[in-house]
């Protein structure tokens, strides 16, 4: 869609023209491919922000790719790409599997299941990625009369997802790569032409949005993640059962992980990834 209108929305019309801009990282292949264009001047973007829920809670994968390829690339082209982690009043970090362990947390931030299935509200999108990135915007200056520019690899081919992110009041959302007309496929050439490896799925290897096919490969491939994903489960259960509440699940069969999802169940080479959005199950 070359020459298309600019896709970007803001907390009110008459918006000024922004001075800080950003792209939010999301440690995909869509934000990956920003990084480049921006690499190669086609974007103007020179600060990356990751959101990074916790080296204990994100896919060790998206973290290995975060600090071998992408920052040293990043640093290579001039650009900075920064780690940023939800801190507590004072000061320490908080990682999202912290806060989902805590003997005396009553909510769940993640998406859990209930027994039908379905999955439950989630504060963890809004607690450990937009108000961490917000926080550093507004420390950089960022406010309702001066809002930065956030940019969020949104590809045309989910185009649907772009209106789902609210712009916060000190920021204007951005999608380069609507207004460039770039597709998932074309993401991942543009990538690739940089001599970069194409990144994994960045999301949270316990998040309750991951699908059936994504939990056994999970199960068969990566055990060990599998059954902290299944620990994480049952200490929330525990907590639960002591305040008299019905259990919740990671998966939608209600059951237990273990249960759900059998090992040496047969489980097909088929990508779960293909199609994802940039940053995992987050869209933000
Ligand atoms: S990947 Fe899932 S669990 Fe992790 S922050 Fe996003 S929605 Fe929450």
């Amino acid at each position: 869609m070359p020459g298309m209108e600019s896709h970007t929305t803001a907390s009110s019309d008459d918006a000024p023209e922004s001075r800080l801009k950003v792209v939010s990282y999301g440690g995909g292949v869509q934000s990956t491919a920003l990084l480049v264009l921006a690499a190669q001047n086609r974007l103007p973007y020179r600060t990356f922000l990751f959101a990074n829920v916790g080296d204990d809670s994100e896919h060790p994968a998206t973290l290995a790719y975060l600090r071998h390829v992408a920052i040293p690339y990043a640093t290579r082209h001039g650009l900075e790409l920064m780690q940023l982690t939800r801190k507590r009043r004072d000061g320490s970090t908080e990682t999202l599997m912290q806060r989902l362990k805590r003997p005396e947390s009553r909510s769940i931030p993640i998406p859990v299941r209930m027994a039908n299935g379905a999955p439950g509200r989630r504060s963890c999108t809004a607690d450990f990625k937009i108000k961490v990135i917000g926080r550093w915007l507004r420390d950089h200056g960022a406010t309702a009369d001066a809002p930065a520019t956030v940019a969020i690899g949104i590809s045309v081919d989910e185009i649907h997802r772009a209106n789902r992110r609210r712009a916060e009041r000190y920021e204007l959302i951005a999608y380069p790569l609507l207004d460039l007309g770039l597709r998932r496929a074309d993401c991942e050439m543009v990538i690739r032409e940089a001599g970069l490896s194409i990144p994994p799925k960045s999301a949270c290897f316990f998040c309750p949005f991951r699908s059936v096919q994504g939990w056994r490969q999970l199960r068969e491939n990566e055990p060990r993640l599998f059954a902290e994903a299944a620990n994480l489960e049952d200490v929330i259960n525990e907590r639960r059962k002591a305040l008299g509440r019905d259990p919740v699940y990671l998966t939608r069969y209600g059951r237990p992980l273990a249960a759900a999802i059998p090992a040496n169940t047969t489980s097909d080479s088929v990508d779960e990834l293909h199609g994802a959005c940039d940053s995992g199950w987050c869209m933000t």
